[in-house]
């Protein structure tokens, strides 16, 4: 856990969310500012700080936020969905927690 981060505080329950999913290893919630009628965020429990920062030893961890995209995307009444993993101050990362964003929901997505 990593003091002054908000995603760890959230799986501590210091912060207050909107869980859809929880185990061992990974929680999902709503993302507070949603950009589409459904957008949820699919967090490791573990600090780890960005894509950029996992090895092998990820792999598993990795694995388990794919797969678990289409199960909550489904949940939510998503038929098509997209995820994003935005990596670093130039990928657009805020918060340095790995998550992925899951959204969908309404009209067919931009391309970009
Ligand atoms: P990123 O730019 O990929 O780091 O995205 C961070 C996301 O976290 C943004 O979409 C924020 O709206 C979302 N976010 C920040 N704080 C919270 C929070 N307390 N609960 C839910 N989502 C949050
Ligand atoms: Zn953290």
């Amino acid at each position: 856990m990593s003091a002054d981060c908000i995603f760890c505080k959230i799986v501590q329950g210091d912060i207050p969310s909107k869980n859809i999913y929880e185990d061992d290893d990974v929680i999902a919630f709503h993302d507070i500012h949603p950009i589409t009628k459904v957008h949820f965020l699919i967090v490791p429990k573990q600090h780890v700080e960005s894509l950029a920062s996992c090895s092998s030893q990820h792999q598993t961890l990795l694995g388990k936020m794919l797969l678990l995209a289409p199960e909550l995307a489904k949940q939510q009444g998503l038929v098509g969905f997209r995820t994003m993993i935005n990596t670093g101050r130039e990928g657009g990362q805020e918060v340095f927690h790995i998550h992925m964003h899951v959204f969908g929901g309404g009209d067919t997505l931009p391309r970009t």
